[in-house]
């Protein structure tokens, strides 16, 4: 802790003294921007005042001396680590004056009594904390689960118990291959057996380290344990083919072929009776069986697919835990609302994976082409090689044969409104659809279209409107772009009434270059709060609590300058998630800025981690998050993390351009002790202001 502080003074002079060349080559490219519109300009910090440079980073941590008290605020009492190397502890003592040691590691108590521990996770799960000041001593034992650790080297050949992939449903298209693998003793041969007794190879990719060698980088002195034998993965690929496994806890498929043959066991049952009689091959449905199948099938083993792994002399066999269908036409579905009051704003959320980030956003009855299944999700065409997943219960499948949704796309057209223009494209279906934008454009795909557009007018329609095109860029997909003369600010894209897409382009606000505040409407979340406690720091301050703090500060700072503000959680109670961004979008506020403060997962280090970052999500709002990035840092001087693309709740909204910073971390002594100082506080929400204004001045410019 100490080496990184006495790290960070020369690194922070550097800073200070590049933002202050950053200033004057942006007031530079500023003046340029007013004359050339059409120029990009490179992003600008705020700008640096001289009184910002004399602040120091942050106070230093006050001086408490109450009576030795233990206390942990995280990891909490049978709690789960998900690091099984080395994790952070921390709480407090309860005075600056004590010393502390953890499990034999001395740590270092704070002036406030805090501290905060990176620390070898014990092997039994128990932290011991020792502190004693003068002749007082307290003790405290925190109990938490800790990962499983990996299993002693296997004696022979061995499957590892609930290592096979995949389980449970799966649908793919006719053609299309399935990955099939599994942990087991290292240096094998290994197969996946159908009940046909085809034998596709596994290939073994890599070995495993032994839980010794990880737990070793972390303890000087330890030598590495030799690795004697141990666990490789196997993988490989098998076409598409119907398994029905003997498991009848594992899910099937909703769509494909599942295989609606005989009961498995029955069918086992009749040729395992016929084949003993010497009459295999004039049993109905047999004749496919082998006779290595069915005599697994008399020594109890499952139906399915089973894996093989031969270890020298020795054969270890398991059963793939799958139900594998495969998919012979597109089975088309439409996306349902289930909740118990439908709303008109949601929307099933698309991945590109089956997980990772969302992506598409899609009204309820879009008309959807499924083409594959992983258990609670399905796969959906968009065009050929672009596909998405979606949660299959959002997902409500119409009878089979039901061709799948071709929208002839028969008219685009532009309508101007007051507060926005909307570009409706007439479909006969209600088709999928997917907006992306540049910085003065947007483009519009509509999947599963084909277009019988002949007119496209839009010439001297709105001064907003630079150029608009249409475009077949590839089967099934439609796409229309469309230039604005100013950065885009917002939009909805939504499926009216008729099934036509709309995308509505929100008009700029306009901006007074004097007061660029005056008039706006601004959001501002403080996040989390009531039950959503959040984390907590060391002195269990929450994040909820410094959260609203900032943001309280914030808001009269904001009306000052004349604008209007709306609090999305004003207090301490709480809000729900969905509805913060949906009252920042409904009430047309001009940008939401998430206030928050940050927090590791397990296993990471903090003392080498922390800093300050901001998110956004669409890109009509980097430039939000880019002065909200550069006047936190310009105020608090904290390691600089970067602002970056995150899927977050409160960064996603289409209407307004929306960011979500998180100042500082509420586990490290010194953050959480500045983030409890009002004067920081104070600070902290002065340089939220100083960034929202300076996003709607460098607007107002690009008008
Ligand atoms: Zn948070």
């Amino acid at each position: 802790m100490v080496e990184t502080r006495l790290h960070h003074g020369p690194a922070r002079r550097r800073h200070l003294h590049a933002a202050s060349i950053a200033m004057i080559v942006v007031a530079a490219s500023a003046c340029a921007a007013r004359e050339e519109p059409e120029t990009v300009r490179p992003p600008a910090p705020v700008p640096l005042r001289a009184e910002d440079v004399a602040v120091p980073a942050l106070p230093p941590i006050p001086f408490a001396d109450g009576p030795l008290r233990l206390d942990v605020a995280y990891p909490p009492e049978g709690g789960v680590v998900t690091a099984r190397d080395s994790n952070f502890i921390f709480g407090s003592t309860g005075s600056g004056r004590a010393s502390l040691s953890i499990n034999g590691h001395t740590i270092q108590v704070k002036p406030n009594g805090a501290f905060l521990a990176f620390i070898p996770v014990p092997e039994d799960g128990v932290y011991r904390l020792e502190a004693r000041k003068k002749a007082e001593t307290a003790s405290l034992e925190r109990r938490v689960r800790v990962p499983q650790p990996v299993p002693p080297p296997p004696v022979g050949a061995e499957v590892l118990a609930g290592s096979v992939a995949p389980v449970g449903a799966y649908a793919v298209m006719a053609g299309e291959n399935v990955q099939i693998s599994f942990t087991g003793t290292s240096g094998g041969r290994a197969w996946l057996v159908t009940p046909w007794n085809e034998r596709y190879p596994l290939l073994e990719t890599r070995a495993i380290q032994s839980p010794a060698n990880n737990a070793a980088d972390f303890q000087i002195g330890v030598n590495p344990v030799p690795q004697t034998g141990g666990w490789s993965r196997y993988s490989g690929l098998v076409p598409a083919q119907v398994l029905r496994s003997a498991d009848t806890t594992l899910l099937v498929p909703l769509v494909g072929d599942v295989g609606n043959v005989v009961e498995p066991d029955s069918l086992m049952e009749r040729c395992a009776a016929a084949s003993a009689t010497g009459q295999l091959d004039q049993a109905p449905g047999c004749a496919a069986l082998s006779p290595d199948t069915l005599r697994a099938y008399r020594r109890g083993r499952p139906f399915g697919a089973h894996i093989e792994l031969v270890v020298g002399n020795d054969t270890a066999l398991a059963m793939l835990p799958l139900n594998l269908a495969i998919i012979n036409t597109e089975r088309v579905g439409i996306v349902v609302d289930r909740a118990a009051q439908p709303s008109p704003d949601f929307r099933i959320r698309g991945r590109a994976g089956v997980s990772g980030p969302f992506h598409y956003f899609w009204p309820a009855r879009t008309q959807l082409s499924i083409i594959g299944q992983r258990n609670d999700m399905y796969r959906v065409r968009l065009a050929p090689d672009l596909t998405a997943w979606v949660p299959a219960e959002q997902v409500q499948l119409l009878p089979e044969g039901t061709p799948p949704p071709t929208g002839i796309i028969g008219g685009a057209r532009f309508t101007a409104r007051p507060d926005y223009i909307d570009l409706r494209i007439g479909s006969t279906e209600r088709l999928p659809y997917y907006v992306s934008e540049t910085e003065r454009g947007l483009q519009l795909d509509v999947y599963g279209a084909t277009s019988a557009v002949n007119f496209f007018q839009y010439g001297s329609l709105d001064p907003l409107i630079a150029r608009a095109g249409w475009s077949q860029p590839m089967d099934s997909v439609f796409r229309v772009n469309v230039e604005l003369t100013q950065p885009v600010w917002g939009y909805h894209a939504f499926h009216d009434t008729t099934g036509a897409v709309v995308l509505r382009i929100r008009r700029p606000p306009v901006i007074d270059d004097d007061n660029p505040l005056r008039g706006m409407l601004i959001a501002v979340d403080a996040g989390h709060g009531g039950a959503d406690s959040s984390t907590v720091g060391p002195t269990r301050f929450t994040e909820a609590r410094a959260n609203l703090m900032i943001a309280q500060r914030l808001k009269p700072m904001l009306e000052a300058a004349g604008a209007r503000v709306l609090m999305t959680r004003p207090g301490e109670a709480f809000v729900e998630l969905g509805a913060r961004p949906q009252m920042a979008t409904d009430s047309n506020a001009h940008v939401l800025v998430s206030i928050h403060n940050n927090a590791f997962p397990d296993g990471v280090n903090p003392f080498l981690n922390n800093g300050t970052s901001v998110y956004y999500y669409h890109p009509h709002s980097v430039d939000l998050a880019q002065q909200l990035q550069a006047a936190l840092l310009n105020e608090l001087h904290l390691r600089d993390i970067g602002y970056g693309r995150a899927d977050l709740a409160l960064a996603r909204p289409t209407w307004l351009p929306a960011a979500l910073t998180e100042t500082a971390f509420m586990m490290v002594p010194e953050q959480e002790a500045a983030l409890r100082d009002p004067a920081v506080q104070e600070r902290i929400a002065r340089a939220h202001f100083r960034a929202i204004e300076a996003f709607f001045r460098r607007r107002a410019a690009a008008q």
